[in-house]
């Protein structure tokens, strides 16, 4: 006796958290993935031991005895999405888990990041990839279920972006430099001569990471006053970036800054072109031919679009989805987001505005960096230009970050700047592992690919809202019913 195991049936088993077998049949679906033309209608699909092994639209019986079945009719089955910009160590409304305001609410932060694997895998993201420090990472693949992870390792520069002032963000890192100049002291336990280029690289091959994140970043909007990694540093990383297959990514939004890392021939950009600061006597700022740049070296791009969103939500008369927020961030951690302390982050963003200035009003100011943002990407989709689906979640310490959640958003803010729905479909679910060279294994429902994908109840190639009305998830090939995944 096979066990059958309906849509209506998944749900009804309170207790029911995930359904593994070594072998899954999806029956009767609509199979919707990138190398297609168009939907395929009536496929069957099996899964063997976490693989896809057969695609088809003739019947499969399953080989052994306790296979799984799922009657896909009516139902349509895409790959998982890849969210490729994700912190797995940082927490909405309270910023990293090394810093100090979070460990003034360890229960806050525990309950969080128990939470947050689950939070992702309810949108349907089945792979992350963390750009930035991995102390998150542990609790995060610690659970028995979560996202596939992935990191990219940064190579900060001492005393410049992201480190800047902070005590700790190096003491428990092996990948930084110090450039001459620099005052700031490194940890005791660490020597000068294993940072340099050639040596911090290779340390990073070894960890099996795919990529090195670059900081592109003297300033952030007018302001450029913070050190930078010097070109010929750059370049020596590039050269053994090459060397060890390390792919370079961009941490960048400004044009001047896009034209540095252009030049110093990186291979894809964390952010979109939204900082158009430009000075007066040098014309209109060169967007279109920044866009067009990127565009004749192929170099990806990462919209995150979401960044500026979560921004001015804060300063919004009312936060979007509250509903869907409590679905996916503890009870806790909201209720702590309604005191003066949750606020701390909003407040200190105010503090950045005139006294007299309405709440409107720095709305619109952050609303204006968005507005670009969706430009920039417009530009890109006009020009068919292929981008990767990435929220930088949580981008800042916004408590109008939510996991998963922002990458949902992220595929709307896609949406509206203009990209096409097969266009989002690839962002989200090919281009990711095609970029990052992990495609062989993951971003297509195809035989000989890694199990991880999504039946959704209403078709994303009609409908943009289709990425969230999902009915089960497929990780590795264990059947996870949606509502088993919200916050208990
Ligand atoms: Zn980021």
């Amino acid at each position: 006796m096979f066990k059958i195991i309906g849509s209506l049936l998944l749900f009804a088993l309170s207790s029911f958290h995930f359904a593994t077998a070594s072998e899954l049949i999806i029956e009767n679906v609509t199979v919707i993935s990138s190398h297609l033309d168009k939907p395929q209608e009536n496929q069957f699909v099996r899964v063997v031991d976490g693989r896809i092994s057969a695609v088809s639209d003739k019947e499969i019986s399953p080989v052994s005895s306790d296979a799984l079945k799922i009657d896909g009719k009516g139902k349509y089955l895409t790959y998982g999405l890849m969210d490729s910009h994700v912190h797995v160590n940082s927490v909405p409304g309270i910023g990293f888990i090394k810093s100090d305001k979070a460990k003034q609410y360890p229960q806050l932060i525990s309950a969080y990041l128990h939470q947050q694997p689950k939070s992702f895998l309810y949108y349907g993201v089945t792979q992350v990839l963390n750009l930035g420090a991995n102390d998150g990472e542990k609790i995060f693949t610690k659970g028995e279920i979560h996202p596939e992870y992935f990191s990219c390792k940064p190579i900060p520069i001492v005393g410049g972006y992201p480190d800047l002032d902070a005590k700790h963000t190096l003491t428990h890192s092996d990948f930084f430099i110090v450039e001459p100049g620099i005052t700031k002291s490194i940890p005791a336990s660490k020597s000068h001569s294993e940072q340099t280029p050639e040596k911090v690289v290779a340390r990073i091959a070894e960890t099996g990471a795919p990529c090195i994140k670059l900081y592109f970043e003297n300033g952030f909007s007018d302001a450029s006053d913070w050190p930078m990694l010097l070109d010929e540093t750059v370049a020596k990383i590039r050269t053994e970036a090459t060397k060890h297959g390390l792919q370079l990514v961009a941490h960048a939004n400004a044009i001047d800054m896009y034209h540095h890392a252009l030049a110093n021939d990186v291979d894809i950009f964390a952010h979109g072109l939204w900082n158009w600061n430009w000075p007066k006597d040098k014309g209109a700022p060169p967007v279109a031919d920044t866009l067009d740049r990127l565009m004749a070296g192929n170099v990806g791009y990462m919209p995150t679009i979401h960044v500026m969103q979560a921004l001015k939500d804060m300063f919004a008369d009312k936060l979007v989805s509250d509903k869907e927020r409590k679905l996916v961030l503890p009870k806790s951690l909201l209720t702590w987001f309604e005191t003066d302390e949750g606020q701390w982050f909003r407040n200190e963003l105010k503090g950045d505005f005139p006294p007299d200035m309405q709440e409107a009003q720095i709305y619109e100011m952050f609303n204006y960096g968005f507005k670009r943002a969706l430009q920039s990407t417009k530009y890109l989709a006009d020009h068919d230009y292929p981008m990767i689906l990435a929220s930088d979640f949580p981008s800042s310490p916004s408590f109008a970050a939510a996991p998963g959640l922002s990458t949902y958003h992220e595929l709307l803010n896609m949406h509206d700047a203009g990209v096409s729905l097969k266009a989002i479909l690839d962002a989200a679910t090919v281009n990711g592992p095609i970029q990052f060279e992990i495609a062989t294994d993951y971003g297509t429902v195809e035989r000989g690919k890694i199990a991880n994908m999504l039946l959704l109840n209403s078709d994303p190639l009609i409908n943009i809202q289709a990425w969230q009305d999902i009915e089960t998830i497929i990780i590795r090939g264990n059947v996870v019913s949606r509502d088993s995944l919200t916050v208990r």
